[in-house]
Protein backbone atom coordinates (compact mmCIF):
# COMPACT_ATOMS: atom_id res chain seq x y z
CA UNK A 1 0.00 0.00 0.00
CA UNK A 2 1.18 3.73 -1.15
CA UNK A 3 0.73 6.04 1.27
CA UNK A 4 -2.16 8.21 0.63
CA UNK A 5 -0.60 11.75 1.49
CA UNK A 6 3.05 12.73 0.37
CA UNK A 7 3.27 15.57 1.46
CA UNK A 8 2.00 16.63 5.03
CA UNK A 9 2.19 19.13 7.57
CA UNK A 10 2.86 18.69 11.12
CA UNK A 11 0.51 19.01 13.39
CA UNK A 12 1.76 19.39 16.79
CA UNK A 13 -1.15 17.85 18.91
CA UNK A 14 -0.58 14.66 17.61
CA UNK A 15 3.39 14.63 17.35
CA UNK A 16 2.74 15.18 21.29
CA UNK A 17 1.68 12.07 21.67
CA UNK A 18 3.41 8.84 21.61
CA UNK A 19 0.62 6.97 20.13
CA UNK A 20 0.59 9.23 16.96
CA UNK A 21 4.69 9.75 16.55
CA UNK A 22 4.74 6.40 15.40
CA UNK A 23 3.40 6.93 12.31
CA UNK A 24 4.63 10.35 11.56
CA UNK A 25 6.97 9.13 8.31
CA UNK A 26 3.40 7.48 6.92
CA UNK A 27 2.36 10.86 7.66
CA UNK A 28 4.89 12.50 5.42
CA UNK A 29 5.07 9.61 2.63
CA UNK A 30 8.08 8.58 3.75
CA UNK A 31 7.10 5.13 4.66
CA UNK A 32 4.20 2.55 3.31
CA UNK A 33 1.24 2.18 4.88
CA UNK A 34 1.40 -0.63 7.75
CA UNK A 35 0.61 -4.18 6.69
CA UNK A 36 -1.26 -5.01 9.55
CA UNK A 37 -3.74 -2.60 11.87
CA UNK A 38 -6.35 -3.23 14.69
CA UNK A 39 -7.87 -0.57 16.29
CA UNK A 40 -8.36 -1.90 19.59
CA UNK A 41 -4.91 -3.35 19.93
CA UNK A 42 -2.71 -0.29 18.16
CA UNK A 43 -4.69 2.59 19.66
CA UNK A 44 -7.63 1.49 22.46
CA UNK A 45 -4.86 -0.80 24.26
CA UNK A 46 -2.12 2.10 23.48
CA UNK A 47 -4.69 4.51 25.25
CA UNK A 48 -4.71 2.67 28.18
CA UNK A 49 -1.38 2.02 28.61
CA UNK A 50 -0.44 6.18 28.34
CA UNK A 51 -3.36 6.56 30.69
CA UNK A 52 -1.71 3.80 33.15
CA UNK A 53 0.97 6.11 33.08
CA UNK A 54 -0.49 8.72 34.13
CA UNK A 55 -0.38 11.19 30.61
CA UNK A 56 -4.14 11.27 29.68
CA UNK A 57 -6.04 13.67 31.87
CA UNK A 58 -8.64 12.17 33.84
CA UNK A 59 -11.34 12.38 31.75
CA UNK A 60 -13.66 8.75 31.35
CA UNK A 61 -12.74 7.23 28.08
CA UNK A 62 -16.66 6.63 28.13
CA UNK A 63 -19.69 8.62 29.73
CA UNK A 64 -22.88 7.16 29.72
CA UNK A 65 -26.23 8.68 30.95
CA UNK A 66 -29.81 7.66 30.78
CA UNK A 67 -31.65 11.08 32.54
CA UNK A 68 -33.46 8.50 35.21
CA UNK A 69 -30.22 8.43 37.06
CA UNK A 70 -28.21 5.53 35.74
CA UNK A 71 -24.85 6.49 34.70
CA UNK A 72 -21.67 4.22 33.34
CA UNK A 73 -18.12 5.68 33.34
CA UNK A 74 -15.63 3.35 31.76
CA UNK A 75 -11.59 4.65 31.67
CA UNK A 76 -9.71 3.12 28.34
CA UNK A 77 -8.57 -0.18 30.77
CA UNK A 78 -12.00 -1.01 31.56
CA UNK A 79 -13.56 -0.21 28.04
CA UNK A 80 -10.68 -3.09 27.32
CA UNK A 81 -11.39 -5.45 30.07
CA UNK A 82 -15.33 -5.68 29.28
CA UNK A 83 -14.42 -5.95 25.42
CA UNK A 84 -12.51 -9.40 26.11
CA UNK A 85 -15.07 -10.68 28.12
CA UNK A 86 -17.66 -9.69 25.30
CA UNK A 87 -15.05 -10.87 22.58
CA UNK A 88 -15.10 -14.49 24.56
CA UNK A 89 -19.42 -14.61 24.20
CA UNK A 90 -18.95 -13.70 20.65
CA UNK A 91 -15.82 -15.96 19.92
CA UNK A 92 -16.55 -18.89 22.77
CA UNK A 93 -20.14 -19.43 23.27
CA UNK A 94 -20.99 -17.95 19.90
CA UNK A 95 -18.48 -19.43 17.48
CA UNK A 96 -17.84 -16.45 15.29
CA UNK A 97 -14.37 -16.68 13.93
CA UNK A 98 -12.91 -13.76 12.20
CA UNK A 99 -14.87 -12.62 9.06
CA UNK A 100 -17.88 -13.88 10.17
CA UNK A 101 -20.32 -10.98 10.35
CA UNK A 102 -23.27 -9.90 12.78
CA UNK A 103 -25.89 -7.82 12.51
CA UNK A 104 -26.16 -5.26 16.00
CA UNK A 105 -29.65 -3.24 16.38
CA UNK A 106 -29.64 -1.78 19.57
CA UNK A 107 -29.89 1.62 21.12
CA UNK A 108 -27.72 3.83 22.53
CA UNK A 109 -26.68 1.65 25.11
CA UNK A 110 -23.04 0.93 26.77
CA UNK A 111 -23.39 -2.47 25.28
CA UNK A 112 -23.16 -0.89 21.46
CA UNK A 113 -19.45 -0.09 22.36
CA UNK A 114 -18.64 -3.15 23.98
CA UNK A 115 -19.83 -4.71 21.03
CA UNK A 116 -18.32 -2.89 18.47
CA UNK A 117 -14.69 -2.95 20.51
CA UNK A 118 -15.19 -6.76 21.04
CA UNK A 119 -15.71 -6.97 17.10
CA UNK A 120 -12.25 -5.57 16.75
CA UNK A 121 -10.43 -7.58 19.23
CA UNK A 122 -11.97 -10.93 17.48
CA UNK A 123 -11.81 -9.77 13.81
CA UNK A 124 -15.70 -10.14 13.29
CA UNK A 125 -17.68 -7.47 11.07
CA UNK A 126 -20.16 -5.46 12.26
CA UNK A 127 -23.48 -4.47 10.62
CA UNK A 128 -24.99 -1.81 12.53
CA UNK A 129 -28.85 -1.20 12.45
CA UNK A 130 -30.69 2.15 13.00
CA UNK A 131 -33.46 1.06 16.18
CA UNK A 132 -36.89 2.31 13.85
CA UNK A 133 -35.99 -1.09 11.72
CA UNK A 134 -39.06 -3.01 10.73
CA UNK A 135 -39.08 -6.70 10.37
CA UNK A 136 -39.06 -6.17 6.95
CA UNK A 137 -36.07 -3.94 7.03
CA UNK A 138 -34.36 -6.72 9.72
CA UNK A 139 -35.31 -9.62 6.88
CA UNK A 140 -33.47 -7.18 3.88
CA UNK A 141 -30.54 -6.61 5.83
CA UNK A 142 -30.12 -10.20 7.44
CA UNK A 143 -30.55 -11.77 3.95
CA UNK A 144 -28.39 -8.86 2.12
CA UNK A 145 -25.64 -9.59 4.94
CA UNK A 146 -25.21 -13.43 4.76
CA UNK A 147 -24.91 -12.49 8.45
CA UNK A 148 -24.46 -15.39 11.12
CA UNK A 149 -25.32 -13.69 14.30
CA UNK A 150 -27.81 -10.60 15.14
CA UNK A 151 -28.01 -8.75 18.70
CA UNK A 152 -30.22 -6.53 19.51
CA UNK A 153 -32.73 -5.83 22.75
CA UNK A 154 -36.38 -6.65 24.25
CA UNK A 155 -38.19 -4.64 21.67
CA UNK A 156 -36.89 -5.65 18.44
CA UNK A 157 -36.60 -9.29 19.07
CA UNK A 158 -40.21 -10.01 17.95
CA UNK A 159 -39.37 -8.35 14.93
CA UNK A 160 -36.70 -10.80 14.76
CA UNK A 161 -38.36 -14.05 15.28
CA UNK A 162 -40.95 -12.68 13.10
CA UNK A 163 -38.53 -13.22 9.78
CA UNK A 164 -35.92 -15.36 11.40
CA UNK A 165 -37.31 -18.68 9.66
CA UNK A 166 -36.80 -16.62 6.18
CA UNK A 167 -33.19 -16.16 7.14
CA UNK A 168 -31.08 -19.22 6.46
CA UNK A 169 -27.90 -18.00 7.43
CA UNK A 170 -28.45 -17.04 11.02
CA UNK A 171 -27.30 -19.14 13.46
CA UNK A 172 -27.41 -17.13 16.35
CA UNK A 173 -29.24 -14.77 18.75
CA UNK A 174 -28.06 -12.57 21.37
CA UNK A 175 -30.47 -10.42 23.16
CA UNK A 176 -29.47 -8.05 25.94
CA UNK A 177 -32.48 -7.88 28.18
CA UNK A 178 -32.94 -9.19 31.88
CA UNK A 179 -35.17 -11.78 31.13
CA UNK A 180 -34.76 -14.75 29.07
CA UNK A 181 -36.02 -15.38 25.74
CA UNK A 182 -36.50 -18.51 23.79
CA UNK A 183 -34.19 -19.60 21.10
CA UNK A 184 -32.12 -16.64 22.60
CA UNK A 185 -28.91 -16.60 24.56
CA UNK A 186 -28.56 -13.94 26.98
CA UNK A 187 -26.02 -11.88 26.22
CA UNK A 188 -26.12 -10.05 29.69
CA UNK A 189 -25.81 -12.93 31.92
CA UNK A 190 -22.91 -14.72 29.00
CA UNK A 191 -20.69 -11.60 29.44
CA UNK A 192 -21.05 -11.54 33.22
CA UNK A 193 -19.66 -14.94 33.33
CA UNK A 194 -16.86 -14.51 30.72
CA UNK A 195 -13.06 -14.59 31.53
CA UNK A 196 -11.34 -11.42 30.51
CA UNK A 197 -8.26 -13.50 28.69
CA UNK A 198 -8.87 -12.32 24.81
CA UNK A 199 -5.83 -11.84 22.95
CA UNK A 200 -6.33 -9.60 20.00
CA UNK A 201 -6.00 -11.06 16.55
CA UNK A 202 -3.80 -9.13 13.43
CA UNK A 203 -5.97 -7.81 10.66
CA UNK A 204 -4.76 -6.54 8.10
CA UNK A 205 -5.39 -3.16 7.30
CA UNK A 206 -7.49 -3.59 4.55
CA UNK A 207 -9.56 -6.04 6.08
CA UNK A 208 -13.28 -5.47 6.47
CA UNK A 209 -14.51 -4.09 9.62
CA UNK A 210 -17.60 -2.91 9.28
CA UNK A 211 -20.33 -3.03 6.60
CA UNK A 212 -23.02 0.07 7.12
CA UNK A 213 -26.27 0.40 5.14
CA UNK A 214 -26.57 3.29 3.65
CA UNK A 215 -29.76 5.34 4.74
CA UNK A 216 -32.08 4.72 2.05
CA UNK A 217 -33.22 8.29 0.72
CA UNK A 218 -33.22 7.59 -3.17
CA UNK A 219 -33.89 3.28 -2.67
CA UNK A 220 -33.26 -0.12 -1.01
CA UNK A 221 -29.80 1.22 1.24
CA UNK A 222 -26.67 -0.59 0.07
CA UNK A 223 -24.11 -1.99 1.75
CA UNK A 224 -21.04 -0.35 2.09
CA UNK A 225 -18.03 -2.08 3.61
CA UNK A 226 -15.28 -0.31 5.33
CA UNK A 227 -11.96 -1.25 6.39
CA UNK A 228 -9.41 -0.80 9.28
CA UNK A 229 -7.92 1.61 7.39
CA UNK A 230 -10.94 3.29 6.06
CA UNK A 231 -12.29 3.81 9.70
CA UNK A 232 -9.88 3.43 12.27
CA UNK A 233 -6.03 4.39 10.93
CA UNK A 234 -7.41 7.47 8.89
CA UNK A 235 -7.84 10.00 11.95
CA UNK A 236 -4.50 8.74 12.48
CA UNK A 237 -3.00 10.46 9.40
CA UNK A 238 -5.39 13.45 9.83
CA UNK A 239 -3.47 16.78 10.07
CA UNK A 240 -6.34 18.70 9.45
CA UNK A 241 -9.42 17.22 11.56
CA UNK A 242 -13.53 17.61 11.38
CA UNK A 243 -13.72 17.39 14.83
CA UNK A 244 -10.54 19.14 16.35
CA UNK A 245 -10.57 16.81 19.57
CA UNK A 246 -8.08 16.32 22.72
CA UNK A 247 -7.67 13.80 25.20
CA UNK A 248 -9.01 16.70 27.71
CA UNK A 249 -12.41 17.26 25.35
CA UNK A 250 -15.67 15.29 25.53
CA UNK A 251 -17.91 14.52 22.84
CA UNK A 252 -21.93 14.49 22.47
CA UNK A 253 -23.33 12.57 18.72
CA UNK A 254 -26.72 12.27 18.94
CA UNK A 255 -27.61 10.27 15.85
CA UNK A 256 -28.48 6.68 16.10
CA UNK A 257 -25.89 3.95 16.85
CA UNK A 258 -27.02 2.71 13.12
CA UNK A 259 -25.65 5.37 11.23
CA UNK A 260 -21.90 5.55 9.89
CA UNK A 261 -21.88 9.31 11.87
CA UNK A 262 -22.06 7.66 14.57
CA UNK A 263 -18.78 4.91 14.22
CA UNK A 264 -17.16 7.76 13.27
CA UNK A 265 -17.99 11.09 16.17
CA UNK A 266 -18.45 8.53 19.07
CA UNK A 267 -16.16 5.73 18.62
CA UNK A 268 -12.93 5.74 15.82
CA UNK A 269 -12.28 9.77 15.58
CA UNK A 270 -12.69 10.72 19.30
CA UNK A 271 -10.89 7.34 20.77
CA UNK A 272 -8.24 8.21 18.83
CA UNK A 273 -7.85 11.38 20.35
CA UNK A 274 -8.23 9.99 23.86
CA UNK A 275 -11.24 12.14 23.72
CA UNK A 276 -14.08 11.38 26.02
CA UNK A 277 -17.24 9.86 24.45
CA UNK A 278 -20.63 11.09 25.84
CA UNK A 279 -23.86 9.56 25.03
CA UNK A 280 -27.39 9.94 26.57
CA UNK A 281 -29.18 7.40 26.50
CA UNK A 282 -32.64 9.22 24.70
CA UNK A 283 -35.85 7.21 23.63
CA UNK A 284 -36.20 9.96 21.66
CA UNK A 285 -34.48 12.90 20.75
CA UNK A 286 -36.17 15.86 22.60
CA UNK A 287 -35.42 19.47 22.67
CA UNK A 288 -35.69 19.79 26.62
CA UNK A 289 -33.93 16.98 27.91
CA UNK A 290 -30.89 17.69 25.23
CA UNK A 291 -30.50 21.41 26.13
CA UNK A 292 -30.86 20.55 30.00
CA UNK A 293 -27.90 18.01 29.56
CA UNK A 294 -25.76 20.65 27.67
CA UNK A 295 -26.68 22.79 30.88
CA UNK A 296 -25.31 19.98 33.38
CA UNK A 297 -22.84 18.22 31.61
CA UNK A 298 -19.75 19.42 30.22
CA UNK A 299 -19.99 18.27 26.98
CA UNK A 300 -17.24 20.85 24.40
CA UNK A 301 -18.65 19.28 21.00
CA UNK A 302 -22.30 18.74 19.82
CA UNK A 303 -22.59 16.45 16.51
CA UNK A 304 -26.42 16.06 15.50
CA UNK A 305 -28.63 16.05 12.11
CA UNK A 306 -29.55 19.54 11.06
CA UNK A 307 -33.18 18.13 11.99
CA UNK A 308 -31.48 18.39 15.59
CA UNK A 309 -30.77 22.12 15.52
CA UNK A 310 -33.89 22.92 13.29
CA UNK A 311 -35.89 21.95 16.26
CA UNK A 312 -33.63 23.07 19.65
CA UNK A 313 -33.70 26.53 17.91
CA UNK A 314 -37.47 26.30 18.01
CA UNK A 315 -36.94 26.56 22.13
CA UNK A 316 -36.05 29.96 24.40
CA UNK A 317 -33.01 29.34 24.69
CA UNK A 318 -32.41 32.22 27.25
CA UNK A 319 -33.18 29.87 29.95
CA UNK A 320 -30.24 27.55 29.57
CA UNK A 321 -26.32 28.15 30.64
CA UNK A 322 -24.60 25.27 28.22
CA UNK A 323 -21.53 24.26 30.69
CA UNK A 324 -19.14 23.92 28.25
CA UNK A 325 -20.50 23.67 24.96
CA UNK A 326 -17.41 24.79 22.04
CA UNK A 327 -17.79 23.20 19.20
CA UNK A 328 -21.04 22.32 17.11
CA UNK A 329 -21.15 20.14 14.01
CA UNK A 330 -23.73 19.16 11.81
CA UNK A 331 -24.32 17.25 8.48
CA UNK A 332 -25.93 14.73 6.29
CA UNK A 333 -28.51 16.78 4.79
CA UNK A 334 -28.18 20.33 4.49
CA UNK A 335 -28.34 23.11 7.12
CA UNK A 336 -30.00 25.88 6.69
CA UNK A 337 -28.16 29.28 7.40
CA UNK A 338 -30.98 30.34 8.92
CA UNK A 339 -31.02 28.22 11.60
CA UNK A 340 -27.37 28.39 12.16
CA UNK A 341 -27.80 32.23 12.07
CA UNK A 342 -30.42 31.62 14.98
CA UNK A 343 -28.34 29.01 16.71
CA UNK A 344 -25.74 31.46 16.35
CA UNK A 345 -27.11 34.60 17.61
CA UNK A 346 -29.20 32.59 21.11
CA UNK A 347 -26.46 30.91 22.16
CA UNK A 348 -22.86 32.27 20.35
CA UNK A 349 -21.87 29.13 18.84
CA UNK A 350 -21.08 28.47 15.24
CA UNK A 351 -22.20 25.29 13.70
CA UNK A 352 -19.62 23.50 11.67
CA UNK A 353 -21.07 22.06 8.82
CA UNK A 354 -19.77 18.92 6.97
CA UNK A 355 -20.55 16.73 4.17
CA UNK A 356 -20.06 13.04 3.55
CA UNK A 357 -21.87 9.95 2.22
CA UNK A 358 -21.65 6.37 4.13
CA UNK A 359 -19.48 5.38 1.24
CA UNK A 360 -16.98 7.83 1.77
CA UNK A 361 -17.45 9.55 5.06
CA UNK A 362 -16.43 12.76 5.76
CA UNK A 363 -15.70 14.63 2.53
CA UNK A 364 -16.23 18.18 3.39
CA UNK A 365 -15.84 20.07 6.23
CA UNK A 366 -16.25 23.62 7.89
CA UNK A 367 -13.16 23.57 10.25
CA UNK A 368 -12.48 25.02 13.35
CA UNK A 369 -11.01 28.46 13.14
CA UNK A 370 -12.17 28.70 9.30
CA UNK A 371 -14.37 31.41 8.07
CA UNK A 372 -18.07 30.30 8.05
CA UNK A 373 -19.56 30.93 4.53
CA UNK A 374 -23.60 30.05 5.75
CA UNK A 375 -24.70 27.51 3.26
CA UNK A 376 -21.65 25.91 1.99
CA UNK A 377 -20.31 22.67 3.31
CA UNK A 378 -16.50 23.84 3.69
CA UNK A 379 -13.73 22.50 1.79
CA UNK A 380 -12.60 19.55 1.21
CA UNK A 381 -11.22 16.93 4.15
CA UNK A 382 -7.67 15.95 3.72
CA UNK A 383 -7.33 13.02 1.74
CA UNK A 384 -9.93 13.68 -0.16
CA UNK A 385 -9.32 15.44 -3.83
CA UNK A 386 -13.31 17.17 -4.52
CA UNK A 387 -14.30 18.18 -7.56
CA UNK A 388 -17.17 19.74 -9.64
CA UNK A 389 -16.91 17.15 -13.20
CA UNK A 390 -19.00 16.80 -15.55
CA UNK A 391 -20.74 14.09 -17.47
CA UNK A 392 -17.44 13.25 -19.23
CA UNK A 393 -15.38 13.70 -16.42
CA UNK A 394 -13.97 16.66 -16.93
CA UNK A 395 -12.91 18.85 -13.81
CA UNK A 396 -14.89 22.25 -13.92
CA UNK A 397 -13.94 25.72 -13.00
CA UNK A 398 -15.42 27.75 -9.86
CA UNK A 399 -18.81 28.90 -9.97
CA UNK A 400 -19.95 26.04 -12.49
CA UNK A 401 -22.48 23.54 -11.52
CA UNK A 402 -21.67 20.03 -12.26
CA UNK A 403 -21.36 16.60 -9.77
CA UNK A 404 -19.62 16.27 -6.60
CA UNK A 405 -16.88 13.67 -7.20
CA UNK A 406 -13.76 12.55 -5.62
CA UNK A 407 -10.97 11.79 -6.98
CA UNK A 408 -9.93 7.88 -6.56
CA UNK A 409 -7.19 6.95 -8.86
CA UNK A 410 -4.28 6.35 -8.45
CA UNK A 411 -4.74 6.60 -5.01
CA UNK A 412 -8.30 5.38 -3.10
CA UNK A 413 -8.67 8.71 -0.65
CA UNK A 414 -8.04 6.96 2.98
CA UNK A 415 -11.45 6.60 4.27
CA UNK A 416 -13.03 5.31 1.42
CA UNK A 417 -15.87 2.26 1.64
CA UNK A 418 -13.93 -0.85 -0.38
CA UNK A 419 -16.89 -2.01 -2.05
CA UNK A 420 -20.56 -2.30 -2.14
CA UNK A 421 -20.95 -5.79 -1.34
CA UNK A 422 -21.94 -8.05 -3.83
CA UNK A 423 -23.08 -5.18 -6.52
CA UNK A 424 -19.92 -4.89 -8.71
CA UNK A 425 -22.43 -3.13 -10.33
CA UNK A 426 -23.24 -0.48 -8.60
CA UNK A 427 -19.68 -0.47 -7.67
CA UNK A 428 -18.49 0.54 -11.20
CA UNK A 429 -21.25 2.81 -11.69
CA UNK A 430 -19.96 4.95 -9.12
CA UNK A 431 -16.83 5.51 -10.98
CA UNK A 432 -16.11 7.58 -13.86
CA UNK A 433 -12.95 8.40 -15.38
CA UNK A 434 -10.47 9.04 -12.29
CA UNK A 435 -13.24 9.89 -9.89
CA UNK A 436 -16.12 8.28 -7.99
CA UNK A 437 -19.40 10.28 -8.07
CA UNK A 438 -21.41 11.77 -5.23
CA UNK A 439 -24.62 11.68 -6.70
CA UNK A 440 -25.01 15.16 -5.73
CA UNK A 441 -24.42 18.65 -7.43
CA UNK A 442 -22.94 21.54 -6.85
CA UNK A 443 -20.50 23.75 -6.87
CA UNK A 444 -17.09 25.19 -5.78
CA UNK A 445 -16.55 28.49 -5.47
CA UNK A 446 -12.98 30.37 -5.67
CA UNK A 447 -11.96 29.94 -2.22
CA UNK A 448 -12.46 26.17 -2.42
CA UNK A 449 -15.68 26.15 -0.36
CA UNK A 450 -18.28 23.95 -1.47
CA UNK A 451 -21.95 24.56 -2.13
CA UNK A 452 -24.91 21.97 -2.67
CA UNK A 453 -27.43 22.30 -4.67
CA UNK A 454 -29.56 19.12 -4.36
CA UNK A 455 -28.79 15.30 -5.13
CA UNK A 456 -28.54 14.76 -8.99
CA UNK A 457 -32.45 13.42 -9.18
CA UNK A 458 -33.97 16.35 -6.96
CA UNK A 459 -32.71 19.09 -9.28
CA UNK A 460 -36.02 20.30 -10.56
CA UNK A 461 -36.14 21.58 -14.22
CA UNK A 462 -38.69 24.31 -15.08
CA UNK A 463 -39.12 25.77 -18.16
CA UNK A 464 -35.44 25.05 -18.92
CA UNK A 465 -34.25 26.53 -15.97
CA UNK A 466 -32.31 23.87 -13.35
CA UNK A 467 -33.72 24.75 -9.72
CA UNK A 468 -31.73 23.12 -6.68
CA UNK A 469 -34.07 22.30 -3.95
CA UNK A 470 -32.14 23.67 -0.79
CA UNK A 471 -31.77 27.46 -2.23
CA UNK A 472 -35.55 27.30 -2.09
CA UNK A 473 -35.55 25.26 1.48
CA UNK A 474 -33.15 27.55 2.59
CA UNK A 475 -35.43 30.62 1.87
CA UNK A 476 -38.32 29.63 2.82
CA UNK A 477 -37.39 28.07 6.52
CA UNK A 478 -36.26 32.35 6.86
CA UNK A 479 -39.92 32.75 7.10
CA UNK A 480 -40.83 32.73 10.89
CA UNK A 481 -43.95 30.88 9.51
CA UNK A 482 -41.66 27.59 8.38
CA UNK A 483 -40.54 25.02 10.79
CA UNK A 484 -39.71 22.96 8.04
CA UNK A 485 -39.80 22.45 4.31
CA UNK A 486 -38.96 19.97 1.48
CA UNK A 487 -39.55 21.29 -2.02
CA UNK A 488 -39.44 18.69 -5.26
CA UNK A 489 -41.03 18.87 -8.86
CA UNK A 490 -44.93 19.03 -9.70
CA UNK A 491 -45.69 18.29 -12.91
CA UNK A 492 -47.32 21.34 -15.05
CA UNK A 493 -48.67 21.22 -18.74
CA UNK A 494 -47.19 24.10 -19.77
CA UNK A 495 -43.69 24.24 -17.92
CA UNK A 496 -43.22 20.34 -18.02
CA UNK A 497 -42.48 20.62 -14.26
CA UNK A 498 -42.72 23.83 -11.62
CA UNK A 499 -41.36 24.17 -7.92
CA UNK A 500 -43.91 22.72 -4.96
CA UNK A 501 -43.08 23.26 -1.53
CA UNK A 502 -44.28 21.43 1.24
CA UNK A 503 -44.57 23.43 4.47
CA UNK A 504 -44.72 22.45 7.87
CA UNK A 505 -45.59 25.86 9.73
CA UNK A 506 -43.66 26.66 12.86
CA UNK A 507 -45.38 25.34 16.53
CA UNK A 508 -45.47 29.14 17.36
CA UNK A 509 -47.23 30.78 14.55
CA UNK A 510 -51.06 30.91 14.32
CA UNK A 511 -52.45 31.51 11.13
CA UNK A 512 -55.74 31.59 9.92
CA UNK A 513 -56.01 32.29 6.10
CA UNK A 514 -53.59 29.55 4.47
CA UNK A 515 -53.88 30.77 1.21
CA UNK A 516 -52.92 34.44 1.51
CA UNK A 517 -49.66 33.28 3.74
CA UNK A 518 -49.03 31.16 0.67
CA UNK A 519 -49.01 34.08 -1.51
CA UNK A 520 -46.66 35.83 1.49
CA UNK A 521 -44.25 33.19 1.24
CA UNK A 522 -44.18 32.76 -2.38
CA UNK A 523 -43.44 36.71 -2.35
CA UNK A 524 -40.95 35.69 0.31
CA UNK A 525 -38.95 33.67 -1.80
CA UNK A 526 -38.94 36.15 -4.96
CA UNK A 527 -37.66 39.01 -3.00
CA UNK A 528 -34.62 36.20 -1.29
CA UNK A 529 -33.79 34.27 -4.36
CA UNK A 530 -33.87 34.60 -7.98
CA UNK A 531 -37.97 35.16 -8.40
CA UNK A 532 -38.28 32.06 -10.93
CA UNK A 533 -36.93 29.89 -8.18
CA UNK A 534 -40.42 30.74 -6.49
CA UNK A 535 -42.34 27.63 -5.71
CA UNK A 536 -45.78 28.01 -7.29
CA UNK A 537 -47.45 25.32 -5.91
CA UNK A 538 -47.78 24.87 -2.23
CA UNK A 539 -48.90 22.78 0.16
CA UNK A 540 -49.29 23.01 4.04
CA UNK A 541 -48.21 18.57 5.68
CA UNK A 542 -48.14 18.31 9.54
CA UNK A 543 -44.94 16.52 8.67
CA UNK A 544 -42.64 15.78 6.31
CA UNK A 545 -41.69 12.44 5.35
CA UNK A 546 -38.55 11.00 6.63
CA UNK A 547 -35.94 8.32 6.71
CA UNK A 548 -35.32 6.63 10.28
CA UNK A 549 -31.81 8.71 10.16
CA UNK A 550 -33.93 12.28 9.61
CA UNK A 551 -33.40 12.85 6.18
CA UNK A 552 -36.09 14.25 3.94
CA UNK A 553 -37.58 11.91 1.51
CA UNK A 554 -37.89 14.34 -1.88
CA UNK A 555 -38.27 11.06 -3.89
CA UNK A 556 -41.31 10.31 -1.80
CA UNK A 557 -42.95 13.58 -2.12
CA UNK A 558 -41.85 13.46 -6.01
CA UNK A 559 -43.61 10.30 -6.72
CA UNK A 560 -46.49 11.50 -5.07
CA UNK A 561 -46.90 14.84 -7.09
CA UNK A 562 -45.77 12.97 -10.27
CA UNK A 563 -48.61 9.93 -9.51
CA UNK A 564 -45.80 7.25 -9.40
CA UNK A 565 -46.71 5.87 -5.86
P1 LIG B 1 -29.12 6.21 -0.30
O1 LIG B 1 -27.74 6.30 -0.87
O2 LIG B 1 -29.43 4.86 0.23
O3 LIG B 1 -30.19 6.75 -1.17
P2 LIG B 1 -28.30 8.39 1.39
O4 LIG B 1 -27.52 8.86 0.22
O5 LIG B 1 -29.16 9.41 2.09
O6 LIG B 1 -29.19 7.14 1.02
P3 LIG B 1 -26.15 8.45 3.25
O7 LIG B 1 -24.91 7.84 2.79
O8 LIG B 1 -26.53 8.33 4.68
O9 LIG B 1 -27.32 7.79 2.45
O10 LIG B 1 -26.17 9.99 2.94
C1 LIG B 1 -25.28 10.64 2.08
C2 LIG B 1 -25.98 11.76 1.37
O11 LIG B 1 -26.50 12.71 2.31
C3 LIG B 1 -25.09 12.59 0.48
O12 LIG B 1 -24.89 11.97 -0.77
C4 LIG B 1 -25.88 13.89 0.36
O13 LIG B 1 -26.92 13.79 -0.60
C5 LIG B 1 -26.50 14.02 1.74
N1 LIG B 1 -25.68 14.93 2.59
C6 LIG B 1 -24.79 14.60 3.53
N2 LIG B 1 -24.26 15.70 4.11
C7 LIG B 1 -24.83 16.76 3.51
C8 LIG B 1 -24.69 18.19 3.63
N3 LIG B 1 -23.90 18.76 4.53
N4 LIG B 1 -25.43 18.94 2.81
C9 LIG B 1 -26.25 18.39 1.90
N5 LIG B 1 -26.43 17.08 1.74
C10 LIG B 1 -25.73 16.27 2.53
MG1 LIG C 1 -26.36 7.79 -1.19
Amino acid sequence: LRSPCRVFHEHPRLLASDLYSQYESVRRGEQEMPKYFNFASDVLDKWSEIEKAGKRPSNPAFWWINGKGGEVKWSFEELGFLSRKVANVLTKVCGLQKGDRIVVILPRIPEWWLVNVACMRAGIVLIPGISQLTAKDILYRLQASKATCIITNDTLAPAVDSVASECQFLKTKLIVSKGSREGWLNFTELYKNQSADHSCVKTSIQDPACIFFTSGTTGSPKMAEHSQSSLGFRPLLSERYWLDLTPSDIIWNTADTGWILTSLASLFDPWVFGSCIFIHHLPQIESAAILNTLSRHPVGTLVGAPTLFRMLVQNDLSSYKFMNLKHCVSGGEPVNPEVMEQWKSKTGLDIHEIYGQTETGIICSVFKGMKIKPGSMGKAAPFYDVQIIDKNANILPPGQEGEIAVRNKPIRPLGFFSKYIDNPKKTAASERGDFFVTGDRGTMDEDGYFWFIGRDDDIIISSGYRIGPFEVESALTEHPAVAETAVVSSPDPLRGEVVKAFVVLSSTFSCGDLESLALELQEHVKKTTAPYKYPRKMEFVQQLPKTATGKIKRNELRNKEWGRM
